[in-house]
Parts: C-alpha cells; sequence; structure tokens
C-alpha cells in the first residue's frame, strides 16, 4: 500500500508573509488528513519561516531546488544540509523548468539527488516530455533515458518520482487518466527494470500538470498515480486543502 503523497511547487511566488499567511489558513483545513503525506515547496527566502510555522504539524517541507555541493565557492547555492536546517524534509529536482531554463542535465541531478540523500532528506525527482515528443511516441524513450541517468546509485527508500508531462504544466490541460496511468505504468515497469521489483513496488510517483480540485479524485484514482505535484491550484489554501483532502 503506497501513501499518496502531494505536494505544492509554489515555484517564483509567495513573499514570507503570504507563506505564513497560507499555512495558517491551510493547516487548520488538513489538520485531520492521515492518509496523504502533504508537502509545501516555497521560495528559499520563506523556508526557514516556513519550517518554523509547519514544526509539529502533519505538512512537511520542501525546497523547490537545490545544489550538490555542501560548502565552499558557490556563490548563490543552497546546500542540501543547509535546508535541513531550517527544516526541509525533502527537495525537489528536475523540474521542467529547471531542465529548460537552467540546462540542467540528468547527471547533473543525479548529483543533487545523491547530496540530498546523503544529507537524510528525500529526494522529490521530477520527469516528463514536451508536447513534440509525446505527439512523436517516443514519450516512453524519453523517459527511459531521464530515469537512467537521474536515479543512478539512489536510495529508492527516499525517493520519490514525479511525472510532469511538460505540456500540461500551467497549461490548464491536464493528462486524462488514461494517458496518466499508462505513462505512470510504463515508468514503473522500467523502475523494475532499472532498480529492481521492490522499489517499483513502493515507489510514490506522483502526476503533475493542472491537477485541480476538480481533477484530483480520477487522477488519484489511477492504479499506479500516488499523489500529486501541484502549481497554480496549490496557490490558495483552500484550493490546495480540497486536492490533499480528496478522499473526503
Ligand atoms: C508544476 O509546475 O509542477 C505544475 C504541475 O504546475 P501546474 O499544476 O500549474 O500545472
Amino acid at each position: 500500500m503506497r501513501t499518496p503523497c502531494i505536494a505544492a511547487n509554489w515555484k517564483l511566488q509567495k513573499t514570507v508573509a503570504e507563506v505564513e499567511a497560507f499555512i495558517d489558513a491551510f493547516l487548520p483545513l488538513v489538520k485531520d488528513n492521515t492518509t496523504v503525506e502533504i508537502v509545501l515547496a516555497p521560495v528559499f527566502t520563506a523556508l526557514h519561516a516556513a519550517g518554523k510555522k509547519l514544526a509539529g504539524s502533519n505538512v512537511g517541507l520542501s525546497s523547490q531546488d537545490v545544489y550538490h555541493e555542501e560548502k565552499g565557492a558557490f556563490t548563490g547555492e543552497v546546500s542540501p544540509s543547509l535546508l535541513m536546517d531550517v527544516g526541509c524534509k525533502y527537495a525537489i529536482v528536475g523540474h521542467s523548468e529547471r531542465r529548460e531554463y537552467f540546462n540542467e542535465t540528468d547527471e547533473f541531478l543525479n548529483k543533487k539527488a545523491k547530496a540530498i540523500q546523503a544529507a537524510g532528506m528525500t529526494v522529490i525527482f521530477c520527469c516528463g516530455e514536451p508536447l513534440s515528443v509525446r505527439e512523436s511516441g517516443k514519450t516512453n524513450d524519453l523517459l527511459a533515458g531521464q530515469l537512467d541517468g537521474g536515479l543512478k546509485g539512489l536510495d529508492t527508500n527516499k525517493l520519490i518520482l514525479a511525472y510532469e508531462p511538460i505540456w500540461a504544466i500551467g497549461t490548464g490541460v491536464t493528462a486524462s487518466p488514461e494517458q496518466a496511468q499508462e505513462t505512470h505504468k510504463f515508468i514503473r515497469s522500467h523502475i523494475e527494470k532499472i532498480l529492481g521489483a521492490d522499489a517499483a513496488a513502493s515507489m510514490r510517483i506522483q502526476y503533475g500538470g493542472s491537477v485541480k480540485p476538480g481533477n484530483v479524485k480520477e487522477l488519484m484514482a489511477c492504479e499506479d498515480v500516488d499523489g500529486a505535484l501541484v502549481g497554480g491550484a496549490s496557490l490558495e489554501a483552500e484550493s490546495f486543502a480540497q486536492i490533499v483532502n480528496f478522499g473526503g
């Protein structure tokens, strides 16, 4: 039985005061939810304040990115242990926006993921295809390459995957439950091939791409969908609470 994990990715949005106000409104709405692992990923500047507010609650804290080195002359970067220091238990890596705008490769993401795990945190590793690849029927090949390169040598107990078709991110176009299930099933079968049957059976695979209160239930009903990574619809406390409380 895989516990679904639903995470909010706020990207480059929300001041410290806005993050605090969100958490104040959100925690009472989800405090009785014992069936979903709930995670918030604010911007770096709000992590410390968010970590304080979330301490002792049923909601975990994640960064949206990290650097793989622990210390040294890396101006502007933040290490895994500094994220732990402000209360993070998770770090997202490989979001398609990082891959596209910052040219992050699977090899580089693998270094980050290893560093996150070495510090004791859980990696949320994103993968997904652009529309052109889906239309050319090469989605599985692309995903296999991302997983082969990105997951090499990782501890599967501290790993969550997020399948995010790029054509569904922020577009309002959601993958149908059939499309999501078909691709998640492929991902699980590929995990079995590269990381073994136990890892495949226990691995949570989130779906991301225009998840909203109105479509979360049908997506979560898919056999191989174990949660969600949510952008736009996670920005309001009410809306994100409806998503994480999809089970009623
Ligand atoms: C995301 O950016 O990870 C995402 C899934 O965004 P949205 O929910 O807005 O499509």
